[in-house]
């Protein structure tokens, strides 16, 4: 079955072609995805499609009402497994996260604009989730980053399988440098070793690099990236 992504939100046309080029484009039309767009103003309850009002208590901006929000999830043709409040105020995503959404079969996400949603909204939804300790004006982009980061996990969205296992985070460790043609570039050559035949030693080659980029850029990452004694005695050279 296709893994269904549910995205509401104030500006369905942001995140349509999102849906549509691309691998994930070609995934929906192999089965494999599958993406429905909901305008909450649909569901505003009023002719003028308005789905905010002033915050009680004073202060700029204007908050999404948690009415609207209710009808519009309970308009979803079926209960999804997971509805997802995108907000500053989550829990930080992460490939960890990620992968436990793939096992998913249907996710909702949930989009916010201006000052974001009425604090009731908490009640509707399964988790609040973050993309990074900023704030964007808007939930549609960090939607985005949800549905990259998950749907290219599901079995035959992306075409090599491998090429996700090797990948930053799933490995627990930063990606290795790749390189491709030309092999000289302003005077900058490519590792001798990636030009050999020594599959081994490439292998090694990656791993050591691998290790190298992690303790220098995210030293953080290491002690949950089940090392080899291998490993440990490269870092200490
Ligand atoms: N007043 C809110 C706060 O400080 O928590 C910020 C609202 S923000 C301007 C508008 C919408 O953008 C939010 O409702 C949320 O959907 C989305 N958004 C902004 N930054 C986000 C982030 N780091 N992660 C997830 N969603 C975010």
């Amino acid at each position: 079955a296709p893994l269904h992504f549910s995205l509401l939100t104030l500006f369905p046309e942001l995140l349509r072609p999102f849906t549509q080029e691309a691998l994930l484009g070609r995934a929906v039309a192999a089965g494999l995805l599958k993406f429905d767009l909901h305008d909450l103003r649909e569901h505003a309850g009023n002719r003028w499609r308005k789905v905010d009002d002033s915050p009680y208590g004073g202060g700029a901006g204007m908050v999404i009402r948690v009415d609207v929000v209710e009808r519009a999830l309970a308009a979803l043709p079926v209960r999804p497994d997971e509805i997802i409040l995108l907000t500053p105020a989550g829990t930080r995503f992460d490939q960890k996260m990620a992968e436990e959404l793939a096992e998913k079969s249907h996710l909702a996400l949930l989009c916010g604009r201006y000052e974001g949603f009425d604090a009731r909204v908490e009640g509707l939804v399964t988790r609040e989730v973050s993309v990074g300790d900023y704030v964007m004006m808007g939930g549609e982009a960090a939607a985005a980053c949800i549905v990259e980061a998950v749907a290219r996990l599901r079995r035959g969205v992306i075409g090599d399988e491998q090429s996700w296992r090797d990948d930053s985070y799933s490995s627990g460790l930063l990606d290795y440098p790749e390189y491709t043609r030309p092999a000289v570039w302003q005077g900058q050559g490519v590792p001798e070793v990636l030009q050999g035949g020594n599959h081994a030693a490439i292998v090694r080659w990656r791993r050591d690099r691998a290790l190298e980029r992690t303790l220098s850029r995210r030293p953080d990452l290491l002690p949950a990236a089940g090392l080899t004694p291998h490993d440990s005695a490269a870092l200490l050279e």
